[in-house]
Order: structure tokens, then C-alpha cells, then sequence
């Protein structure tokens, strides 16, 4: 994808939305994350999952509609203690393997917001 037409993250107030599902870790990843003591942060569901390094995913858990690491002023509790243990799906999104996630045009506000303005200039002509 063109840098010119990359979504900016930083441009965006707030994660409330492209954190409401939490996300899946690494279970070695979960661990060291723990660590760190965040309050309220945790996790739930391991499953197997030869994808990831450990072989297992763990998911972060979710309160009232967003990931329990996602904090009151909109932002990731890892990211502004560690930011090299923040997972990196969240560092990802809304790219995944370098191209623009399935997901990301429900939880991202301007991918979202570009489908809106592509829809619309569609339907005017
Ligand atoms: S780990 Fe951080 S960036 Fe990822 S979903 Fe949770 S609050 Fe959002």
C-alpha cells in the first residue's frame, strides 16, 4: 500500500474502537505482559495454535466492550509502559500481513469512514 494512503493512527483521539475485541498474544508474550503488574489487565481462553511461537494464543479479556488493557484516556496500557511487549496485531492493525485487515472497516474509525465517502461518491454517479 502507498504511504500517502497508510491510515494514521496517530492522527486518531482514541483506540475505543479498534480495541473493543481485544485481541489474541502469544502465550510466552501474555506471560511477560502480566509481569508488568497493569491493573485490571488479564487474559482469558488459551487454545492451541501452531501460528504463534509458543504454540499456544491466549486472548486479552474484555470489560464493558473493550480490551482490559485499553485504558480511560483512550489508550493502550502495554503501549505506554512497554511498548515492545504491546502485541503485535495492535501495533499491526488495521494492517495485517501487510495489507489492509478484513476486520479493520468495522473497527477502524477512518477505514471506515473512506468506505462511507467511496460508497457515497458511487452511488452519485
Ligand atoms: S492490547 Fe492494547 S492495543 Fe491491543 S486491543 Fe488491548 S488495549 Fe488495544
Amino acid at each position: 500500500m502507498k504511504s500517502k494512503n497508510r491510515v494514521k493512527c496517530q492522527q486518531c483521539k482514541t483506540q475505543e474502537k479498534c480495541c473493543r475485541l481485544g485481541v489474541w498474544v502469544d502465550l510466552d508474550a501474555a506471560k511477560k505482559i502480566l509481569a508488568l503488574g497493569i491493573k485490571g489487565g488479564d487474559f482469558f481462553h488459551l487454545e492451541k495454535d501452531d501460528d504463534y511461537p509458543s504454540g499456544y494464543r491466549v486472548g486479552t479479556s474484555i470489560e464493558d466492550e473493550s480490551c482490559t488493557f485499553y485504558t480511560p484516556d483512550g489508550l493502550c496500557a502495554i503501549h505506554k509502559i512497554d511498548y515492545s511487549l504491546k502485541p503485535s496485531h495492535c501495533k499491526e492493525f488495521p494492517y495485517e500481513n501487510g495489507k489492509l485487515s478484513t476486520i479493520a472497516k468495522y473497527l477502524c474509525v477512518a477505514v471506515k469512514a473512506r468506505y462511507r465517502k467511496k460508497k457515497s461518491r458511487s452511488a452519485s454517479k
